[in-house]
């Protein structure tokens, strides 16, 4: 059992641009798991593709460098296989709000208890910088000619509306404040998201940088206070109350200018979680996972005959 935050780190050597937020992002997560005291072998941490990417080979637990956009169903063959685990998603907002897009609006119908970590700073990092779907309308970055002409993703709006039950927003730069949120997250019995703004300084000098108008600052940022701000809808608010609950989060979630709220936006703790409809509707079979079924007896033989299975293949 690891319980120091040296017990989470790897000697892979990190190539990451300095200044770059990924840092951050990183020691969090490794600060999330040493103070849940998560066992190294109990959890998996899987990547798309991009600089955040290679976020696993410096983290000391099981983990998966998948492909392009593809992370979040790896991920949830994971954690439906084996509910025992903390299952950990991350990637980039190109690889999650573009490529992957389909599979994030999926995802949250399905609501598998795990945690999903977007690392946004607009651009495609790894492949030099091109607009991102996150980047705001307006900007330029150093690798485009003219400013992006196109409407930006929301990713705090899209998380609630396709059915993620913890959706949460931190910045890079306040670590204890996106550890504490990262712990949440992955408390929460649910698909928690959480968009992390971050600065890519080498492409994107524009957003979030201390060059940009952005600076991370009590300017520019401040966090939700949950005395004036609700983020929970639960089995004590009646249909009116969480309709309008939900209407003030989602109008929240729209705010993105010159003061940009981090924090919880939202937390349903009335949606079932995947894991408990699985056994709803296999009671025969409850609580026993793909992961925990015995597939042989004491003498290592198949306890399960699949030889017709194996004819079938052979006839073929
Ligand atoms: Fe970070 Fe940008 Fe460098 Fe990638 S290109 S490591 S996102 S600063």
């Amino acid at each position: 059992m690891a319980n120091n935050i040296s017990d989470y780190k790897t000697d892979i050597h990190n190539d990451w641009c300095a200044g770059c937020g990924d840092f951050g992002i990183l020691n969090s997560i490794q600060m999330a798991l040493c103070e849940l005291n998560i066992a190294n072998h109990n959890a998996v941490i899987f990547s798309g593709i991009g600089c955040s990417g290679k976020t696993p080979h410096f983290i000391n637990t099981y983990g998966i460098h998948t492909i392009h956009g593809r992370v979040l169903p790896f991920a949830q063959g994971a954690k439906i296989s084996n509910p025992q685990i903390t299952v950990i998603a991350l990637g980039g907002d190109g690889d999650g709000l573009g490529i992957g897009a389909g599979h994030f609006v999926a995802a949250g119908r399905r609501n598998v208890d795990m945690t999903y970590i977007i690392f946004n700073n607009g651009v495609y990092g790894l492949t030099k910088g091109q607009p991102s779907p996150t980047l705001s309308q307006g900007i330029k970055t150093k690798n485009s000619i003219n400013k992006n002409i196109n409407c930006s993703i929301n990713p705090i709006e899209l998380a609630i509306v396709t059915g993620f039950t913890f959706v949460a927003r931190g910045h890079s730069f306040d670590i204890q404040h996106l550890k504490n949120l990262i712990i949440s997250a992955i408390s929460h019995k649910g698909l928690s998201f959480i968009d992390v703004i971050q600065p890519c300084p080498t492409y994107n000098d524009d957003m979030h940088t201390v060059n940009s108008a952005n600076t991370f600052s009590s300017q520019s940022y401040y966090k939700l206070n949950q005395s004036t701000y609700d983020p929970i809808i639960s089995d004590r608010d009646n249909k009116l109350t969480q309709y309008e609950k939900l209407n003030k989060i989602l109008i929240k979630s729209h705010e993105f200018g010159h003061k940009i709220p981090i924090g919880v936006f939202y937390q349903n703790n009335i949606i079932s979680s995947y894991q408990d409809r699985l056994n709803d509707i296999t009671i025969s079979h409850k609580n026993i996972s793909p992961a925990s079924t015995k597939i042989s007896d004491s003498n290592h033989n198949p306890s399960t005959d699949i030889s017709n299975l194996i004819d079938e293949i052979i006839l073929k």
